[in-house]
């Protein structure tokens, strides 16, 4: 896995994992309650939890994107927090 030294480095993929969540949308289930699952990408079979509410998500590259923030900042969104904003762009059922 690789890390970032910064915030700036994070952010500087952000393009790339964007893109990555537009190519997951189309697999996005909604859990109720602002949840949403999105399949990992690295393991084929599991699935991420999403909070949408708080901008949340339980896979290990949220942590390493968000590794430098600060609760000032909105936090970075991972590819499975895009896969949801694109899903709901498309018209997925909130
Ligand atoms: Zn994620």
């Amino acid at each position: 896995m690789r890390l970032y030294k910064t915030r700036e480095a994070a952010l500087a993929g952000l393009e790339r994992v964007r893109q990555r969540g537009a190519d997951l949308a189309n697999a996005v289930v909604s859990l109720g309650d602002g949840k949403y699952a999105t399949p990992s990408t690295s393991e084929p079979g599991k699935t991420w939890i999403v909070d949408m509410h708080r901008e949340v998500c339980g896979c290990p590259s949220y942590r390493e994107l968000n590794q430098f923030q600060d609760h000032k900042r909105p936090p970075i969104r991972c590819k499975h927090i895009w896969s949801v904003v694109y899903w709901k762009q498309r018209g997925g059922v909130v």
